[in-house]
């Protein structure tokens, strides 16, 4: 199968984790993909695994900044000549109770997840508006859905995302633009290997299927969004959870 041939994705965040995973599997379906990451060194490892200047190349970018995050999707269109998948994935936590949770906190994971998520539709539908094509996927979380104890403001960033999907997948639809938002649950990830066993473990009595999920099957859904095998879906979100909080 080569669903994405000959089409170019951005992944922001796609250093590691579900990003890179992202990247990895678009690659597979025949994509030339850039990764945009805050750690440059890692991007351009991951572009080197990915098959090297062919098909990947890496980008330092912060996706708090707008024109680092504009400059991004520019720097596909000039090396790969077009825009046809992006990813906004790049994400942080700054856990904590309200009681604990400093407003810095709070601002930095806004600014990461919902402005980022924001800066980066906004630059690829510009672009994808003129080509008359494009899929965007924004990751959000199940902690968007539910809210989760000392996340207020991850889950405020992560529920925000879906709205601003749904918004943008209205104003965008009829240039043939489509925007979708996955919400995964547990992943195993750095992310989630940082979190104490404790909290692990109890989220683990939540999930039906009885075990995390891997950062490959959040790409495989990822892959669905981005290509033609979805082409009639825009504004959805697609759970990616073991049947969690259903
Ligand atoms: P991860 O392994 O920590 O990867 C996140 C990546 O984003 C890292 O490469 C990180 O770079 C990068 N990043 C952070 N801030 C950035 C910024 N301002 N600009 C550009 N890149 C930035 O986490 P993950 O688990 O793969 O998470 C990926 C996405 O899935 C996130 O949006 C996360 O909220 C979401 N998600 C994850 C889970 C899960 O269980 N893992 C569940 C639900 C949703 P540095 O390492 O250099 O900081």
């Amino acid at each position: 199968m080569t669903l994405l041939q000959g089409r170019t994705a951005v992944i922001t965040g796609g250093a590691q984790g579900i990003g890179f995973a992202i990247a990895e599997t678009f690659v597979k379906e025949g994509a030339r993909v850039v990764i945009g990451d805050l750690d440059l060194a890692a991007a351009q490892a991951a572009a080197e695994k990915l098959g090297g200047p062919d098909t990947a190349r890496a980008v330092r970018c912060d996706v708090t900044d707008t024109a680092q995050t504009n400059a991004l999707v520019d720097a596909a269109v000039e090396v790969f000549g077009s825009l046809d998948v992006m990813v906004n994935n790049a994400g942080i936590t700054r856990d904590a109770t309200m009681r604990k949770m400093t407003e810095e906190q709070f601002d930095q994971v806004i600014a990461v997840h919902l402005r980022g998520a924001w800066n980066g539709t906004r630059k690829a539908a510009a672009v994808m508006r003129e080509q008359k094509r494009g899929a965007i996927v924004n990751i959000s979380s199940l902690s968007g859905k539910v809210g989760m104890i000392g996340q207020t403001n991850y889950s405020a960033a992560k529920a925000g995302i879906v709205g601003l999907s749904k918004a943008a997948a209205k104003e965008v639809a009829h240039h043939g633009v489509r925007v979708n938002v996955i919400q995964p649950g547990l992943i195993r990830s750095a992310m989630t290997e940082a979190m104490p066993q404790h909290a692990w473990d109890h989220k683990m009595t939540e999930i039906p299927m009885q075990r995390a999920g891997e950062v490959h099957e959040v790409a495989g859904v990822a892959l669905f969004l981005a290509s033609d095998l979805s082409s009639y879906m825009t504004g959805t979100v697609l759970e990616v959870t073991g049947g969690r909080l259903m």
